[in-house]
């Protein structure tokens, strides 16, 4: 249920409102809109009749029930998009976000080469997985602790924001005193002891969608996030197991748009990762702004024949630096623009 505050209501209104959701068993959760203040009631379906005493207190509007099994995270609380500030720029907003680095934090060189290159063609973030979910035990885990140090290093010399992915509710510290934004890979999505780890972190979340999940399933991963204190949640698709073999999942386009229907989170694309494939990646990103993507997530290795993972799906930094180029023109067909973008000069 969601309680709408008449424009004028006080801050003493809303504060007994939430007390009286509470009384009610429910926890409140106020999301402050440009155009009104709503307070989520959040709890178990089956107590929602004791809201209804709601309706007469000083400050409400209207009580309006939420129709889907996700609450915090669906547009019907919150119509509008929201934005994620990490350091001098928003995700969600006009802006497009461009996400590059490598699958793998491998070595120094790598990762500082690579930072280098994508920084100077206009990505705002370096992504490297320093904890690696592997499909096989016998395939390289990650730098660990050591990869996190040189992320926040590659992160000191160029600025960039650092996301990189946390793969067990245990290592979530040592990894958000590393990174800005913390990933749950598709392996994990439905991870649950972690996404509720993840709702006390104190930082965004990437979420990607696991790679048989549904869009409900998806959102409701999202929602278990935001249940635990955390709404600062991007979603990302990138690709589903589907029947085709051709590719290393199929990329489900159309769900970039519904789940701007359905929800108020930015949603990311990651072609890499969705195809499997270099030569796919280029036009997959061009798709993903053309359908409402909030930014991409690119994988780019300086030697991709060398890389220790996700080699087959990496760019190299020029065709990084080359797809961006393209992709500014793509983003101001839709009314947004790329960072270094200022009337084709780059700053
Ligand atoms: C990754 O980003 O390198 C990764 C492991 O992605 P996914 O969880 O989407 O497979
Ligand atoms: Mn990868």
């Amino acid at each position: 249920m969601i309680i709408v505050m008449k424009l004028d209501a006080s801050e003493e209104e809303v504060d007994i409102v939430c007390d009286s959701i509470r009384n009610c068993g429910f926890r409140p959760h106020i999301s402050r809109g440009e155009e009104r203040l709503v307070i989520g009631a959040v709890g178990s379906a089956d107590n929602k009749e004791r809201l209804q005493s709601l309706r007469g207190l000083p400050g409400v509007k209207e009580l309006i029930p939420i129709s889907q099994p996700y609450k915090l995270v669906s547009r019907e609380l919150k119509p509008e998009k929201t934005k994620i500030r990490v350091g001098d720029f928003e995700i969600g907003g006009s802006e497009f976000i461009v996400i590059g680095g490598p699958c793998s934090v491998e070595t120094r060189e790598q990762l500082m080469e690579t930072a280098d290159a994508i920084k100077e063609a206009g990505a705002r973030m370096l992504r490297g997985g320093a904890f690696k979910p592997r499909t096989s035990p016998y395939d390289f885990q990650g730098l660990e602790v050591e990869g996190l140090k040189l992320l926040a290093e590659a992160r000191e010399r160029t600025g960039l924001k650092i996301i990189t992915e946390v793969i067990t509710p245990e290592d979530t510290e040592v990894v958000a005193e590393f990174a800005d934004i913390l990933q749950v890979g598709a392996r994990n999505m439905q991870n649950f002891a972690l996404l509720k780890k993840l709702g006390g972190v104190g930082r965004p979340v990437l979420l990607k969608r696991g790679m048989s999940a549904t869009i409900k399933e998806f959102l409701l991963s999202a929602e278990y996030i935001a249940t635990h204190g955390n709404d600062r949640v991007i979603l990302c698709e990138r690709g589903i197991r589907t029947f085709e073999t051709a590719l290393r999942n199929t990329l489900d386009l159309t769900a970039v748009p519904l789940l701007n229907e359905l929800t108020h989170l930015p949603v990311v694309v990651d072609p890499s990762h969705a195809t499997g494939k270099r030569s796919l990646v280029h036009p997959s990103a061009k798709a993903a702004v053309a359908i409402g993507a909030d930014g991409v997530l690119i994988e780019v290795h300086p030697r991709p024949h060398e890389a220790w993972s996700d080699g087959p799906q990496s760019i190299t930094p020029p065709e990084f630096e080359k797809l961006v180029t393209e992709l500014r023109k793509y983003a101001s067909l839709e009314s947004r623009y790329i960072h270094g973008d200022f009337g084709g000069e780059k700053n």
